[in-house]
């Protein structure tokens, strides 16, 4: 079977990846020597998989079952070569993952990025995780040559960052890939004015410091220079040299997770997660534990500084590798850990686990599952740990990643009542501070009955309702609700330690005051001498509201706009709409404040002349005001504009 090989192609990079290599070649990212570390560990993984693959199909090895990964530095060409025997690409996967960024929401995390000109780079380009293209930090031109096992041809593919990229079929006669740089003028002075990348010397410490502990060895030619020695074994100092060339290891290669952890330190600990993961900043916690008893296992997990750009795009993407006896079985090893905890990065190590299992056994196997627990277990020990004793590290989490827990919370009902506690909210009590639901029921005076929320996009925007008026009167503390799972979220668990939760947008306020039998008993009386004016207004808004109230929660505003304690609140419409979900609709009821002036002129308006259109002017300008005030826009503004009009221009 003969094909002609692909000639060479030219070809664009996907916007996207375009952007990308240009942040990558323009970063002020100081760090650049982690480049290495991100070729090696593309190798190791390249490796794990064939190794993996090779266990049910032994052909694929081609004979070749030596794994490592070679570097070569070259001073005639200003290249470093790193060569591994791993998996290598078909001419369709370098296209596919090489020229493209397959990860959803890229776009626009880029498009976020342009905006957001204030923010370092570091910050930006941590989010996103490092990879290949960091080969373009340090490099003029990248030429990836590759051949997958069983492929005739294989497939060179080169660029300069510039935008483009050529491909073609070439010959490559072993598996696997090289990558070849061609190094930036700035990383080859042999001055020591910079690192010198072509230097083996600072080529071995970088594989000391970043990639010990891969699995497969990294070698490297050294050239040994020697002169002859006389008999006595002394140096003949005019004799010619002669050069011998040694392959050394350059590695350790004793995996971290199985060395004792009091003898491993924290900058050992977090290079390996920055190498294994491809993170650029140092994990934000670690948990190193070994099990011993039902199940066996070793499992090393790291919370990340930093939640990636893309966290709640992801389709249930997990970031746990399964090791059996530190062979590699997978990654995204999705039954490890519940949904909500994705974010957690790490392995698992369990000689329990034949290494020939599918992802679809596995799904079914009971020691995974048992193992999921204890991790699940552990990750919310460590985090109630923190918020109990390291409350600014708990803080620095939860702005990454609490809104994980949050939608956790919501969507997982058995993980509801685990997450309660680890749960943070703004609050009417302390401008910059942060509360638990603990924290708000220590400080709940006795005869409070419910837990007050209010929603709203910012503190400004919540402290401005008028439905806000009455509680920060009464000094009652709310906890105020931005973030659009929220509101979700506080819905699915109900209550906290039999304390309801109570919107102050939402039926009544359970106060005992306002709805004590007295209170309760003068709203009524001014209902009823209003009667008619009431029914007047709700048959005006007919299909718009459910109900005119008498309000008890207004002080200085005239109007506002409640939800029923049924169904959904107006927020949660608004969420669901914009989520192209108009199924759910929130109940209005429109509250009126029977002590604010313009009370008293609609009543006289009615009295005087009830079908008046100025009459049923004022009633839809109540209604449209309440709206705005909820966040809501009129359904048609232009009448609302004219009326506004109408009335600023009428005289007297
Ligand atoms: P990541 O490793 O985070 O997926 P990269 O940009 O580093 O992102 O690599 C993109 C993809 O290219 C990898 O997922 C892998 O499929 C492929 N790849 C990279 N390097 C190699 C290699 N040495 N051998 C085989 N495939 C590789």
């Amino acid at each position: 079977m003969s094909q002609e090989p692909i000639n060479k192609q030219t070809r664009e990079f996907q916007a996207e990846t375009k952007q990308l290599l240009d942040l990558m070649i323009h970063s002020i990212y100081t760090n650049k020597e982690i480049f290495l570390r991100e070729l090696i560990s593309n190798a190791s993984d390249a490796i794990d998989k064939i190794r993996f693959e090779s266990l049910t199909n032994h052909d694929l090895l081609e004979g070749q079952s030596d794994f490592e990964i070679f570097i070569v530095p070259d001073e005639s060409t200003h290249t470093l070569t790193i060569s591994d025997n791993g998996i290598g690409m078909t001419y369709d996967e370098v296209v596919e993952n090489i020229g493209t960024i397959a990860k959803s929401g890229t776009k626009s995390f880029l498009e976020k990025l342009k905006e957001k000109e204030t923010a370092t780079d570091n910050e930006l380009i941590g989010q996103f995780g490092v990879g290949f293209y960091s080969a373009f930090m340090v490099s003029d031109k990248v030429t990836l040559i590759t051949r997958a096992p069983g492929q005739a041809k294989g497939v060179k593919w080169q660029s300069s960052g510039d935008g483009t990229y050529t491909i073609e079929e070439v010959e490559k006669e072993t598996r696997g890939t090289s990558i070849i740089i061609t190094l930036n003028d700035e990383f080859t002075a042999a001055d020591g004015s910079k690192e010198n990348f072509l230097d083996r010397y600072t080529i071995e410490n970088l594989i000391k410091k970043y990639s010990d502990y891969i699995r497969y060895p990294i070698k490297m030619n050294f050239i040994k220079e020697e002169k002859p020695k006389d008999e006595e074994g002394k140096v003949i100092e005019d004799a010619p040299a002669t050069q011998t060339v040694e392959v050394r290891t350059l590695n350790s290669m004793t995996p971290l997770w199985t060395r004792n952890k009091n003898e491993i330190s924290a900058e050992e600990y977090h290079t390996f997660y920055k190498n294994l993961f491809h993170d650029w900043e140092d994990p934000l916690k670690l948990i190193h534990s070994k099990a011993e008893g039902t199940v066996e296992y070793t499992s090393l997990l790291f919370i990340p500084s930093r939640a990636p750009f893309d966290l709640y795009n992801q389709k249930s993407s997990s970031g746990i590798r399964l090791y059996s006896k530190q062979i590699f079985i997978m990654d995204n090893c999705q039954d490890l850990l519940p949904e909500y905890l994705r974010f957690v990065k790490g392995l698992v190590d369990s000689p329990d686990f034949s290494l020939n299992i599918s992802r679809e056994l596995l799904q079914h196997s009971k020691q995974l599952k048992l193992i999921g627990k204890n991790l699940e277990k552990s990750v919310l020990k460590t985090l109630e740990n923190l918020l109990a004793n390291e409350r600014p590290t708990y803080e620095k989490f939860w702005k990454e990643f609490g809104k994980a827990l949050k939608v956790g919370a919501y969507t997982d009902f058995q993980s509801r009542d685990k997450l309660k506690d680890l749960l943070l909210f703004s609050s009417s009590h302390a401008t910059e501070e942060l509360t638990t639901l603990h924290d708000y029921i220590e400080r709940m005076s006795e005869n409070q009955k419910v837990i007050y929320y209010a929603t709203g996009k910012d503190r400004a925007s919540v402290e401005r309702l008028p439905q806000m008026e009455l509680l920060k009167e009464k000094g009652i503390e709310v906890l105020y609700l931005y973030d659009q799972v929220d509101e979700f979220t506080i819905d699915a668990l109900q209550e906290y330690k039999e304390k309801k939760f109570q919107s102050i947008s939402r039926g009544e306020l359970n106060l005992d005051d306002i709805d004590s039998p007295e209170a309760k008993k003068d709203t009524e009386a001014i209902l009823k001498e209003n009667e008619s004016l009431i029914k007047a207004i709700k048959e005006h808004l007919k299909g718009k509201i459910a109900d005119v109230k008498i309000s008890n929660r207004l002080k200085s505003s005239a109007v506002c706009l409640v939800s029923d304690d049924n169904g959904i609140s107006l927020s949660m419409e608004q969420i669901l709409s914009e989520m192209n979900n108009t199924m759910y609709k929130a109940s209005r009821i429109l509250e009126l404040n029977p002590n604010h002036d313009v009370f008293t002129v609609l009543k006289d308006l009615h009295e005087a002349t009830p079908d008046s259109e100025a009459f049923k002017d004022y009633c839809d300008l109540l209604y449209v005001q309440a709206m705005l005030i909820e966040g809501l826009l009129p359904e048609d503004p232009i009448s609302f504009a004219n009326k506004v009009s109408n009335l600023m221009a009428r005289k007297g």
